[in-house]
């Protein structure tokens, strides 16, 4: 099975590792050809209006969409959940916009409010979880599955084939949110 790492900005590194550590081929996706074969797409923490700025410069955005719509399962962490969200309550765009929830940006705080806890996420268990200037969810649609909070915030979700979570498991080494996210991918 080859998964995509959206490889314009972030921390790319870290989650082509994780996918590698679980056995599946992990490719950095910089441009549309890169694109090619792949049965899911991460989009890693990072900036995400860097992030999204890039995507448009790369030409990477329709691609993204038709994948989008072929049914192709997609997992977003920190900015990449802000990527993947419906309404971002304190900012002026929107992104892509395939999961029905409303994030807020930078509501854990600051750079050194940064924290790593442990939270229960439904059918995973028990996971590390670091938090960096991270997304909290404001709203969820009503086909939208909340899989963890973080002192009463909701921080994953999922909805179809759409996966988010504010925190980065990509620097942990636990990996067993990853394992969702492949069983989602076939
Ligand atoms: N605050 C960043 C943003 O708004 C996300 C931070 C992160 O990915 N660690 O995009």
């Amino acid at each position: 099975m080859k998964i995509g790492v959206i490889a314009v900005q972030g921390d790319v590194r870290e989650h082509l590792r994780a996918l590698e550590r679980l056995g599946v081929k992990a490719v950095a996706v910089r441009k549309p050809a890169d694109l090619e074969g792949v049965a899911g797409l991460v989009f890693p923490g990072g900036e995400s209006t860097a992030i999204w700025r890039l995507l448009k410069w790369s030409g990477l955005v329709e691609p993204i969409e038709q994948l989008h719509r072929s049914g192709i399962p997609f997992f977003g962490t920190c900015a990449g959940m802000i990527l993947l969200a419906r309404e971002i309550v304190n900012w002026p765009e929107r992104f892509f916009g395939f999961i029905d929830i409303a994030v807020e940006r930078n509501a854990s705080g600051r750079q050194v409010d940064s924290f790593e806890t442990e939270l229960e996420v439904k059918g995973v268990g028990r996971v590390p979880a670091v938090f960096i200037r991270a997304p909290y969810i404001r709203r969820v649609g009503p086909g939208v599955e909340v899989l963890a909070e973080c002192q009463g915030h909701p921080v994953m979700a999922r909805e179809g084939k759409v996966l988010v979570a504010s925190f980065h498991p990509e620097l942990t080494e636990d990996l067993r949110v990853y394992e969702l996210f492949l069983t989602m991918c076939g």
